[in-house]
């Protein structure tokens, strides 16, 4: 990639991440629209990594509407459960379970662990694709804690709640956006990727 698009597509129907895609990458000057206004439908996530799923959502949305596109895929990574959900994460308790029975399965699966064996990762790949046959700007990040016994604070999403950030003794889910943003996986993934990216 030479120059920088002037608009890029986001792979995602998940309002979350697009906030999240628009504070980090906000100062470059891109618009950012989501693909769901262009009639983009959601490609299927078929790859066994993250990198794989990120390259493929980009892919789609690439050729769906010749504008260049954005795809991040993410998921928790769980040492006790050999790595498990992984790329599965979103659709661990069934192909389409709630976060909430997610974050239930998890907890049970994890039952009777002691704490100092329940470390976890969030893990994200993202990806930036031209219409141009250039090859992706791609980049990943990686936020390590432990997994809770139980809920502790009632924002974010997904496994927020149970994820327990250990340098500051709070869950994902209790606190702000920003201070998720500093220390997320999405947020060193996006900021990598940034830095990857050509400047005017
Ligand atoms: P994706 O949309 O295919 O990338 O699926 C990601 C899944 O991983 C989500 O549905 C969540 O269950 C989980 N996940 C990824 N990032 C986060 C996060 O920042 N907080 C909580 N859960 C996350």
């Amino acid at each position: 990639m030479h120059t920088l698009p002037d608009t890029v597509v986001v792979a995602s129907g998940n309002v979350g991440k697009l906030r999240e895609i628009e504070a980090i990458l906000g100062d470059l000057n891109i618009k950012f629209i989501p693909q769901s206004q262009l009639g983009v439908s959601e490609a299927e996530e078929t790859g066994a990594t993250f990198a794989e799923n990120a390259l493929l959502k980009a892919t789609h949305a690439v050729a769906a509407t010749g504008l260049a596109a954005i795809a991040d895929d993410s998921g928790l990574i769980v040492d006790a459960l050999g790595g498990r959900p992984g790329v599965l994460s979103a659709r661990y308790a069934g192909p389409s379970a709630s976060d909430a029975e997610n974050v239930d399965k998890l907890l049970r699966e994890l039952e009777g662990v002691e704490a100092a064996r329940r470390g976890a990762a969030f893990h994200c790949a993202v990806c930036l694709l031209t219409p141009d046959g250039n090859a992706p700007v791609t980049a990943s990040g990686e936020w390590r804690g432990r997994i809770l016994t139980e809920r502790q604070g009632d924002g974010g999403f997904g496994y927020d709640p149970v994820f327990l950030d250990i340098g500051s003794g709070r869950s994902a889910a209790q606190m702000s956006s920003a201070e998720k943003n500093e220390r997320s996986h999405r947020g060193k993934a996006l900021r990598k990727l940034a830095a990857r990216l050509p400047r005017l």
